[in-house]
């Protein structure tokens, strides 16, 4: 078996490969979604010979409040939690793009929906490379599914058991020949794609829905509204947006970690804007990659970088 396939993870409060990171069938998790999630983006940097943790502490720190909305009290700190991380990528001496994916978990091996007090995390890091082919632009449609509602399981919270919502809308979008799907929530209002937010531009203005719209509060999302004030020197208006503007504005594009910035050029066989992808969604793609990728160091501080053994390679 290839390192690639059996990359070593962190499972149990201890590395282990892959192949021995097992759960029961009966894990509570796995019966009712009782887990919460992140996702990390790592960007290997040749010019650096450094993996480049993209926001990681942030990402950290979502996926603390998010198990309390469980009420799993996750006992690492967050910079604990990075440090983890960090000795996962040198274990695993990646030299490529990567993912990360962090899990905490109902993990007590019962029948019964009502949870214990037991939990355990893992976190695992695997090659990635980009999620959706969205240079010439990507073709949405508007889900026949719903957004889950705040008081029904919080989009928020990155709950396993909230991505079944996900998985219909993308299963749907797909087996109807688009690309992604985009959520609107019982008000009828445009939320966010079915694993990434949502930004139009109307008027030479970004518009993202608000938080309290079921949306799940992307680090992406924060890192485009600051980056499109500081490069581009654009405002974001975060307002409910309604499911017409789709089909009238300029530009639309999708944001998230793994999806990073997607422009989407048809929605529901409408054409967004010109039908190619814009300036302002070609602009803040090239701003985001040089960022994350460790050419512009005003926003190192983002940027956790992990000494590698690569470093022997030079
Ligand atoms: N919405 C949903 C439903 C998601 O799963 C994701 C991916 N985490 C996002 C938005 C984007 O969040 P982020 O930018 O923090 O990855």
């Amino acid at each position: 078996m290839m390192a690639q396939d059996n990359p070593i993870v962190f499972f149990n409060d201890r590395f282990v490969p892959l192949s021995e990171a097992k759960i029961s069938i009966l894990t509570h998790a796995l019966h009712y979604g009782t887990g919460v999630f992140e996702g990390i983006r790592g960007y290997w940097s040749e010019k650096r010979k450094q993996m480049l943790l993209f926001r990681a502490a942030d990402h950290f720190r979502r996926w603390k409040l998010n198990c309390g909305l469980l009420h799993m009290d996750l006992a690492h700190t967050e910079s604990e939690l990075c440090d983890i991380t960090e000795e996962l990528v040198r274990r695993n001496d990646f030299c490529t793009d990567i993912y990360i994916r962090p899990i905490a978990y109902r993990s007590s091996p019962r029948v019964g929906v009502r949870p214990d007090d037991q939990y355990a995390i893992a976190i695992i890091g695997i090659p990635f490379g980009p999620y959706l082919s969205s240079a010439s632009g990507i073709h949405a449609c508007v889900s026949t599914w719903r957004r889950v509602e705040d008081n029904a399981i919080p989009a928020r919270g990155k709950i396993c058991g909230a991505y079944v919502n996900s998985a219909l809308a993308t299963d749907e979008a797909h087996r109807n020949g688009f690309d992604e799907a985009i959520f609107l929530n019982e008000a009828g209002h445009v939320v966010e794609g079915a694993t990434c937010n949502l930004f139009l531009v109307k008027q030479g203005k970004l518009i993202t829905p608000p938080a309290s719209d079921n949306i799940l509060e992307g680090i992406t999302r924060d890192t485009v509204m600051q980056l499109a004030a500081r490069e581009l020197r654009m405002e974001t208006i975060e307002r409910s947006i309604d499911r017409s503007e789709l089909y009238q504005c300029e530009e639309a594009f999708f944001t998230g970690t793994a999806v990073e910035i997607a422009p989407i050029t048809r929605i529901d066989h409408h054409p967004v804007g010109l039908g190619v992808v814009g300036p302002i969604s070609s602009q803040l793609r090239s701003v985001y990659d040089s960022v994350v990728r460790g050419w512009r160091e005003q926003y190192d501080h983002w940027l956790e970088p992990v000494l590698t053994p690569a470093l022997d390679r030079s």
